[in-house]
């Protein structure tokens, strides 16, 4: 029997989430964001379960290209653009979009002979300060592309800091928004702004095109929970108690013997480790479901085992089962208890976890 730590997917869930992404965005056509392996759900299922999206965005250039071998022929986007110009002829071959956000990446396109022509998504940094031209720079760029015959459209694009959050100050969404505005008034062009967080937190802002990826796989943006922005879990991961220890007052359990015990207590080590992609830093305390029921971890997670308490959990035996994340308990709850968020949980399952799909 193979280990038993098994990362489910659900693709109903899949299709579900994205089909509240197109309820909050009605009038938005939506680029089903597929990077970093869908988020840990593999790409070849995130393309599947997506088939309805209006196209996939993502960030490497090599699962763009896999996507177009799988059949994919809806448009794609790279979010991140093009890294040198040797990747340009088989984007433009394969009719797969791309973000620009440098002049570097203008004069490549310059230089280029390419047997197609492409379609561009000119990013504008409105105050995210990462990617894209700083809105004074904006219209030049825009210039340089639509004098080039080999960019047959342009899209507008830029991306927020903080739509997940309507009390930040500091660079609140509607500021944004009137920066992007205020350049592209007047400009051709569709036009693509939000993320998960927007598509749910500000539907106003939807435009064109929506952008969602965490929301997709039935975790929060932020803002509200998941449950109540009725999304559903896309992934459930489940492993068994592999041993039990029954321990007295001052036993300490695991590495660095960080944990000890005040009281007789029963130890359940479960087949899941940080080489698996549970967060090492998850402290004592974090909630996790054995046999159905909540309780917690205890002790350091190792590199290929965690303990949990079963005091409280009589029934509990090896082979019982064990929901480190999923159906029964919120992704996001165990990212809060050990200071990160959905999104790093889900894109660091390993490899070495077997997975499987359902409905
Ligand atoms: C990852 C990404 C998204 C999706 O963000 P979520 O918060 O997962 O919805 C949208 N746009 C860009 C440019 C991205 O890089």
């Amino acid at each position: 029997m193979p280990r038993p730590l098994v990362a489910t997917i659900h693709s109903s869930a899949l299709r579900h989430n994205l089909r509240v992404a197109r309820q909050s965005a009605p009038h938005a056509k939506i680029w089903g964001i597929v990077k970093a392996n869908a988020y840990g759900h593999g790409l070849e299922r995130g393309m599947r379960a997506f088939a309805e999206a209006d196209g996939l965005g993502l960030i490497e250039i090599d699962a763009a290209l896999r996507l177009r071998e799988l059949g994919w022929n809806k448009p794609v986007l790279l979010l991140e653009g093009f890294f040198d110009e040797s990747d340009l002829p088989e984007l433009a071959a394969r009719d797969i979009q791309f973000a620009i956000h440098t002049d570097e990446q203008i004069d490549m396109l310059g230089h280029a002979s390419l047997s197609s022509s492409v379609h561009v998504h000119l990013k504008m940094n409105t105050g995210m300060n990462r990617l894209g031209f700083a809105p004074h720079a904006f219209r030049a760029a825009y210039e340089r592309l639509r004098t080039m015959p080999i960019v047959r459209g342009i899209t507008l694009m830029t991306h927020f800091a903080n739509a997940d959050d309507s009390q930040n100050a500091c660079m609140p969404l509607a500021e944004q928004v009137k920066r992007f505005k205020n350049v592209t008034d007047g400009l051709d062009g569709e036009r693509s702004l939000a993320n998960s967080a927007a598509v749910l937190n500000h539907p106003e802002v939807a435009a064109d095109w929506v952008r969602p990826g965490i929301m997709l796989y039935g975790a929060t943006p932020g803002g509200q929970s998941a449950a109540e922005f009725g999304l559903q879990p896309a992934m459930t991961l489940a492993s068994q108690i592999i041993g039990i220890q029954r321990i007295e007052p001052g036993d300490p359990i695991g590495y660095g013997s960080r944990f000890v015990a005040e009281k007789t207590m029963t130890v359940g080590v479960v087949a899941c480790g940080y080489a698996d992609g549970y967060p090492r830093h998850a402290p004592a305390g974090t909630p996790v479901i054995v046999d159905g029921k909540r309780t917690r971890i205890v002790g350091r997670v190792s590199m290929d085992m965690l303990n949990v308490d079963l005091t409280d959990v009589p029934g509990a035996r090896v082979g019982s089962k064990v929901e480190l994340w999923g159906r029964n308990l919120p992704i996001d709850e165990v990212a809060n208890a050990a200071g990160t968020i959905g999104y790093e949980l889900m894109c660091a399952v390993a490899p070495r976890v077997a997975v499987i799909e359902e409905e």
